[in-house]
Formats: C-alpha cells, structure tokens, sequence
C-alpha cells in the first residue's frame, strides 16, 4: 500500500494516572496541533480499542507513530490490532533517559521539567512525521 501524502497517525496510549501516560499524550498534541498540524493526525486510544470503524480506516489509511507511557504498550498494541501500520513504536521511558533524575510532574500536571520534556521530544517526533510522510 502506498501511503505517501497520507497524514501520519501519531497515537499516544492513555496512561491515565501515570505522568508517563500525559507525557505521552502531551508529546502527540504538540505534534498533530502545532508541529505538523497538516500531515499528521491524532485519534482517541479508546475509540481505536472499540473497533470503530470509521477510526480504523483512518489508522489504516496512513503510516503510524505510537508513543507509550510503559512496557505494556497499549498503543503500539490496539493500532496493531486495528490494522494500522506502525513506522515508529516510541515509548516514553526511553525519551527519559536523556533527562536523568529530572521529575516532569504529576499524572495531572506537568512541571517546567515536564514541558521542556515534551517540546522537545515533540520536536524529534515532529522530525518522524515528516520524514515518514515524505517531506524530508
Ligand atoms: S502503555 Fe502503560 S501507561 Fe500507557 S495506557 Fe498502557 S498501561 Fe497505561
């Protein structure tokens, strides 16, 4: 399948209650709305889980980058599920090791710490999307 000019899917897990969970999370927004608001998209783990449809189309229609709070990972397994193809399975704990001792927050609130984690992994992320979509 050919999918070039297709928007890439960039999938966090859920996480809830884990700060890794809204690291990951907060990386997908800053990428889908600020970095690469035209070649990228987001979907709603849950939505995926359910067997929607209409979202799995959309899964499969392009290339995909998950990004996970633990081992476990949620994400990178449900777009599996769903048939889409994952180009990049991220996960959160080896964005970290680049920021030893460093504490990003809460599961509900990240801290200066936090942000500076998540802009500036986005920005590698953001680096993924492109060149998986084609522009680079
Ligand atoms: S990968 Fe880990 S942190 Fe993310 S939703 Fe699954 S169990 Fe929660």
């Amino acid at each position: 399948m050919n999918f070039m000019s297709n928007k890439v899917n960039v999938i966090p897990c859920s996480g809830m209650g884990k700060v890794h969970g809204l690291l990951a999370r907060e990386m997908a927004l800053k990428v889908v709305q600020e970095l690469c608001p035209d070649i990228s998209q987001t979907e709603c783990l849950a939505y995926i889980v359910t067997g929607d449809q209409e979202v799995g189309n959309k899964i499969q229609s392009g290339q995909c980058i998950t990004i996970d709070g633990c081992p476990l990972m949620c994400a990178a397994k449900s777009v599996n599920h769903a048939g889409g193809v994952i180009a990049q399975e991220l996960r959160v704990l080896d964005a970290l090791k680049s920021y030893r001792g460093v504490k990003p927050g809460t599961a509900t609130a990240l801290n200066e710490a936090g942000w500076k984690i998540v802009d500036e992994t986005a920005e590698k992320i953001a680096m993924q999307v492109k060149e998986i979509y084609g522009e680079e």
